[in-house]
């Protein structure tokens, strides 16, 4: 039986700087992180034991002189200016692709204010990514995350649209034709979706043609997993979700001679050599 990893799958590079930032620092003592550092529950549980406490923002608000790592996804303003009057050391491993989105998203704000237009944002409604780019309009841009919310705009003033990084590239042609069709030449369309994430999806359509069976790794929380599972599934029908190497149940690759482990940008490299030992095992 052949066993194959997929060479784009796993950490993007944001993630892999977050986590290399994150073992540093916390050879030097102790280290929060607002949120999980990856959406991956068993990555997080490695560098918990490694002393990394996860922390939300209600605690951030009331922790004082400490060390607090921003991960990959980004703050808002709010946190940078709490850590400030908290004497909290900022270990900042915001993406550089997402701080860039932020700047780029404040001074289209500075812009479009005169005009009383709005930046509008599309992506998932409470995902830290998008609480970070949200805070850059002091909370007035407006997020869409599907056809619907497109009613809610006001097309008489101008429009300058975004993308969260990790969103599909199809979803925001739609939206943006759609906004584009109803604003016209009041709409700026920015399309900001960061392409390690966009081009996995040829990748890995054709990762999911050549084998029998495809074992796709992710964790619960990942979004952008899910959906690579759906692509995965659309390519080829034996394709099966899992975290861990426990989740193989052995009719899942009955008669199977080629078997692909993919995995979501959240899925970490050992999880799925750990899956590929197991199954070279057999
Ligand atoms: S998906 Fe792209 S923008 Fe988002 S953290 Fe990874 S590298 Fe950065």
């Amino acid at each position: 039986m052949r066993v194959e990893i997929d060479e784009n799958s796993g950490f993007c590079t944001g993630v892999v700087n977050a986590i290399r930032k994150a073992e540093e620092e916390l050879s030097r003592g102790e280290l929060y992180c607002i949120g999980d550092i990856v959406h991956n529950s068993r990555e997080v549980e490695r560098l918990q034991r490694k002393g990394l406490k996860t922390i939300d923002h209600g605690k951030f608000a009331l922790l004082k002189n400490c060390r607090v790592l921003f991960r990959a996804h980004g703050e808002p303003p709010l946190s940078y200016k709490q850590a400030e009057e908290n004497g909290i050391e900022v270990i900042d491993a915001s993406c550089p692709v997402v701080l860039n989105l932020q700047k780029r998203i404040r001074e289209a704000y500075e812009q479009v204010k005169r005009e009383q237009g709005k930046i509008v944002i599309y992506g998932k409604r409470g995902h830290a990514e998008v609480i970070g780019l949200v805070g850059q309009t002091n909370g007035e841009a407006v997020v869409v995350e599907n056809e619907a919310d497109i009613e809610q705009l006001n097309f008489s003033h101008p429009i300058v649209l975004f993308s969260q990084t990790t969103k599909s590239l199809e979803g925001f042609q739609n939206i943006s034709a759609l906004i584009k069709e109803r604003g016209g030449a009041g709409v700026i369309v920015h399309d900001t979706i960061c392409r390690k994430v966009a081009n996995r999806i040829p990748q890995l359509r054709n990762f999911a043609k050549i084998h029998d069976v495809i074992i796709f790794v992710c964790g619960e929380k990942s979004s952008n997993g899910r959906q690579l599972f759906a692509i995965c599934r659309e390519e080829n029908k034996r394709t099966y979700l899992v975290q861990s190497v426990e989740n193989i149940r052995p009719e899942m690759l009955e008669g199977a001679e080629s078997i692909g482990i993919s995995g979501a940008t959240s899925t970490p490299a050992w999880v799925m050599e750990e899956i590929k030992k197991k199954l070279t095992e057999q």
